[in-house]
């Protein structure tokens, strides 16, 4: 496994892979991996030849009240677990060469950048567009993998593919849970236990308003049950909850109740319930995806 510590490592790579033919699959992330980060490199490694892991704490997404300096880190481990995937390089590039001091375009999303974790983020979705639509010009890569944990980014990564037309085939892994239904995160580590506790009901509530939308509820009643079981938990505060269309991100219900997008909604179709809370100084997110059939 290489190491490419530089950006022109990684292009020299690339050249070569590609020129070889040979297809490069890579997996973004943050660092301090865990198994959903595991699992998105274990998607990739039968569809590629040459596997790439971006290990990159992005600056440019976080606001300046946010955690970017206590963001947790552990490079020796995290390239351990990658060599184990049977990872073939990892890029590792400076903040200093990715951001230049005359670092001056970036990739501006549209109004869905907006919504949910945009309204609290402001400027978060056009830091990752940006580094993603770089990290893909680097490592030129094939195929990418992303994890349906960050849906509003998966959804705004696909419209970015579409829309400047990247040549790159978006490939998303489906959420890695504990065994009570929290999604891993890296953030995790900092929940203190009765927090970690308390996280436990995110998942529950979700299953129940995806199965109440499956059922044919009306997506606000589908809300009720999950909004009363996290407001139950002293140790959560909800940030947001929104049922939305999955082909658009329009919100057809939630709170708080401004995340509508001025578009027609189909009565049919694929449905996705997100959620944003902060347990303490932890911010979390989830979400789950449900099928409404028509009736
Ligand atoms: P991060 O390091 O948090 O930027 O995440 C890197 C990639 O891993 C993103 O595509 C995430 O959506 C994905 N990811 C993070 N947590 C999970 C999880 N629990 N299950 C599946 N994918 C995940």
């Amino acid at each position: 496994m290489e190491v490419l510590r530089s950006l022109d490592e990684a292009r020299r790579r690339a050249g070569a892979v590609k020129d070889a033919g040979r297809r490069i699959g890579l997996v973004p992330t943050m660092g301090y991996l865990h198994e959903g980060h595991l699992s998105l490199m274990r998607l990739l490694r039968p569809r590629c030849h040459d596997l790439w892991v971006s290990i990159f704490v992005n600056p440019a997404q976080f606001g300046p009240a946010e955690d970017l300096d206590r963001y947790p880190r552990d490079l020796e481990r995290d390239l351990a677990l990658c060599e184990a995937e049977g990872v073939d390089a990892v890029l590792h590039p400076q903040p200093a060469e990715v951001y230049p001091p005359d670092h001056d375009t970036w990739v501006e999303p549209g109004r869905v950048a907006g919504l949910y974790c945009g309204a609290s983020r402001p400027g978060h979705f056009r830091g990752v567009l940006s580094i993603v639509q770089r990290l893909f010009a680097w490592s030129r890569c094939n195929l990418a993998a992303f994890g349906a944990k960050d849906a509003q980014q998966l959804w705004l990564i696909q419209r970015m593919v579409r829309d400047l037309e990247l040549p790159v085939e978006i490939v998303e892994g489906p959420v890695v849970r504990e065994p009570d239904g929290l999604a891993l995160s890296s953030r995790n580590v900092f929940l203190s236990p009765a927090e970690r506790t308390a996280a436990g009901v995110l998942n529950r509530a979700l299953a129940r308003a995806t199965q109440r939308l499956e059922e044919g509820a009306p997506p606000r009643e589908a809300l009720e049950t999950a909004l009363e079981a996290i407001r139950a938990q002293p140790q959560l505060e909800l940030e947001y909850l929104h049922v939305a269309d999955w082909a658009t991100l329009a919100s057809l219900a939630g709170w708080p109740a401004d995340a509508s997008l001025p578009v027609a909604l189909p009565a049919e179709g694929e449905r996705v319930v997100l959620l944003a809370c902060r347990a303490g100084r932890t911010r979390l997110i989830d979400n789950r995806r449900a099928v409404v059939a028509p009736r």
